[in-house]
């Protein structure tokens, strides 16, 4: 067997000792004679794989008691609706922070139920940099504040969390989840799909503070309802149980490691590594302001953009793969998430500079 170095943006690499105990788990969870596949999500068993699921999550990231913790189906991008529809609370407008292609996605999706204002917008700086929140205009009437705590695409992330100008604070955190500690009573609502670093796509977590549901907008599926997921444990029906099961051997692994403070300290190691070599060359270059820049989704560009080819088809055989940039914007992007090692961005260091001694 022959594993490479997956840099992904997601569907992305897991630990490989998840997927190993996943394997020896497949036909038999603990004595049961079943795959969790196979399970009820209404058996005993289940049920303790899904409360461990979120006591675990709620361990990691010190989750205060007024928060629900909801596992859902719909993708991230389900949330971009399911948002509004929940958090509207009779209130017409929403605003939000417009940093990248997935907060420009948010907006979209929101406009189907809200006016939608601005507090900023990275747009005529190419996405490279975040005004001060202090420039921020944040109308206080609004139902929330929305934010993309990480751009996957854009590389861009934000290294503190904005004030909430007196609102709730909403955060997609897909592609950050985990990476580092972070103050969860800060926030009105978060939410993220699990491909990135908690598992397997196919289910998304939404933490929101309770006082903040049981108002959804006329015509909201119940499935979408935050209040009636909350209230049936995120079983209103039958959930992506093996998913849920896959993102808690994950919570398993985080915490093996050391949670999220020391998750920190080594996705600090890799991308402090990698810009360093991007910023040394002249060959590789990074547009994102420093301050911003995703520990994530490291984009780089090539000084002969006509090498891209060459340098993705090199990489793979060297073992490093899905290293092209989002067909969006084209480019080269490494996603070094929890689950790549350090020895993965060693090896890609190492390969970026061969490249460039070979064809600079
Ligand atoms: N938000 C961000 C920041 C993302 O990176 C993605 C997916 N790459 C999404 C939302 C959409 O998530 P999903 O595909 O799980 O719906």
């Amino acid at each position: 067997m022959s594993r490479v170095y997956n840099f992904s943006a997601g569907p992305s690499t897991l630990p490989e000792s998840v997927l190993l105990r996943a394997q020896a788990e497949l036909l038999d969870w603990r004595g049961t004679g079943m795959s969790v596949m196979e399970m009820s999500h209404r058996s005993k068993e289940y049920v303790s794989i899904a409360e461990k699921t979120e006591a675990d999550l709620r361990e990691l990231l010190a989750v205060p008691a007024n928060y629900k913790v909801l596992f859902v189906q719909s993708g991230a991008f389900g949330q971009f609706a399911g948002v509004p529809m929940n958090l509207l609370r009779g209130k017409t407008s929403a605003v939000y922070a417009n940093t990248g292609i997935w907060s420009g996605k948010a907006i979209a999706e929101a406009k189907l139920y809200a006016e939608v204002k601005i507090a900023t917008s990275s747009k005529d700086n190419g996405f490279t940099t975040i005004a001060p929140r202090a420039e921020w205009v944040v109308d206080a009437e609004a139902a929330y504040l929305h934010y993309t705590s990480n751009e996957t695409i854009n590389g861009l992330e934000f290294q503190d969390i904005p004030d909430d100008g007196g609102l709730p604070l909403v955060c997609d955190m897909s592609s950050d989840i985990l990476s580092r500690p972070i103050d969860v009573s800060r926030f009105g609502l978060i939410y993220a799909g699990a491909q990135k670093n908690m598992g397997p796509s196919g289910i998304a977590v939404v933490i929101v503070r309770e006082d903040l549901i049981g108002q959804t907008v006329k015509g909201t599926p119940s499935v979408f309802d935050y209040k009636q997921q909350a209230d049936n444990g995120s079983m209103l029906n039958t959930p992506a149980t093996y998913n849920w099961y896959l993102l808690g051997l994950t919570l398993e692994w985080v915490k093996e490691q050391g949670g999220l403070a020391a998750m920190e300290v080594h996705n600090k190691a890799k991308a402090e590594k990698l810009y360093a070599a991007i910023d040394a060359s002249p060959f590789y270059s990074n547009p994102v302001d420093p301050a911003y820049r995703s520990r994530m989704n490291v984009p780089f560009r090539l000084a002969k953009p006509e090498l891209e080819k060459t340098f993705s088809t090199e990489a793979k055989a060297a073992g490093l793969v899905t290293l092209d940039g989002h067909r969006s914007v084209g480019g080269m992007r490494a996603s070094i998430y929890n689950a790549m090692p350090q020895a993965g961005v060693d090896a890609l260091i190492a390969f970026m500079a061969e490249f460039e001694r070979k064809y600079a």
